[in-house]
């Protein structure tokens, strides 16, 4: 598989602002993920 480009997407956190990528957990919600992590979601302002 070496040379082949996967690019996951990846969105910013609503809360630290960082880009984080596509992870299998996501796979069925995705599209309404808005935070990197547990942690950013309860801080969410
Ligand atoms: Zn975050």
């Amino acid at each position: 598989m070496k040379g082949h480009k996967s690019q996951l997407p990846y969105k910013i956190c609503k809360t630290c602002q960082r880009a984080f990528s596509w992870r299998k957990k996501w796979s069925l919600s995705w599209e309404h993920v808005l935070y990197c992590s547990k942690s950013c979601k309860s801080k969410k302002t």
